[in-house]
């Protein structure tokens, strides 16, 4: 058994690193409004292909030591930083739900939350297939799971759609809260104080993880969005009061990522902080 988990282990690694150097070139191509498989890889300096085993995540940026094989122009480690968060991510998500069919969804809600974050940091957007399909992703899950449960147990019962129900109210909830801060802040500050891309990410984050999780991934991204906010402008000497701009969507894939891997943990630590 133990060789076993080690196999699905290096597997779910090794899958998660090449779906991320996959999830590079969307991040690349997508707002750029390039096609996603045509032309294959090519060095964006001296336009030579890239040969499939130069291709290889991880091990080949570091065999060509971040450099292109033909002209040395610089590969940007970003290439290889994302493959092994892919994979380290993936191996902590079969870690987490094991053998069961929550794995691939999440390993699906993981690259999409990537991708969203990335292209975030780079364009100040969030594509709809992100935000949109994770929405799809967690309301489309539970409905396959509770078809399922009524076909094992040979009838339909009420009792069995609950999860429907709670991923439902988790969409709506994530949704109207993020909509309702996103209008006040808007009003406060006479400007859009976030995009409506983040309000429909939160809607995701609803329907995958029901309603307790958008609370704690919106406490946990409000805390680690200000952190970075306030080391930017206390770095760039930039005056306080004046508007930084920051993407939210990667903190609120961050605060997500908590409720996933110790969203238990979180919640009773913030209980126990209150018995005492
Ligand atoms: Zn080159």
């Amino acid at each position: 058994m133990d060789g076993l988990v080690v196999i699905l282990g290096a597997f779910s690694f090794g899958l998660g690193a090449c779906i991320a150097s996959f999830l590079n070139v969307v991040i690349w191509r997508v707002p750029r409004g390039e096609s996603i498989v045509s032309p294959p890889s090519h060095c964006p300096k001296c336009n030579t292909a890239i040969k499939w085993y130069q291709n290889i995540p991880i091990l080949s940026w570091l065999a060509l030591r971040g450099k292109c094989a033909n002209c040395k122009a610089p590969i940007s480690p970003r290439y290889i930083l994302i493959e092994t968060l892919g994979g380290l991510l993936f191996l902590a998500a079969f870690w987490k739900y094991g053998l069961t069919i929550d794995t691939p969804v999440m390993w699906i809600w993981i690259s999409l939350m990537i991708v969203g974050s990335m292209i975030d940091f780079d364009h100040k957007l969030l594509p709809d297939f992100v935000t949109v399909g994770g929405m799809a992703l967690g309301v489309g899950f539970v409905m396959v799971k509770v078809a399922l449960a009524a076909l094992c147990m040979g009838g339909f019962d009420f009792a069995l759609a609950s999860p429907v129900l709670v991923s439902m109210i988790g969409l709506v909830f994530g949704f109207g809260l993020l909509w309702l801060i996103r209008f006040l802040g808007s009003k406060a500050f006479k400007r859009e104080a976030m995009g409506l891309g983040d309000v429909f990410l939160m809607g995701a984050v609803g329907a995958l993880f029901g309603p307790i999780a958008v609370l704690v991934t919106l406490i946990l991204s409000s805390v680690f969005g200000s952190i970075v906010g306030v080391s930017m402008v206390a770095l760039s000497k930039t005056k306080f009061g004046k508007f930084v701009e920051i993407p939210y969507g990667p903190y609120i894939c961050l605060g997500c990522l908590f409720w996933m891997f110790c969203g238990p943990e979180i919640v009773d630590w913030y209980i126990h902080l209150f018995a005492h």
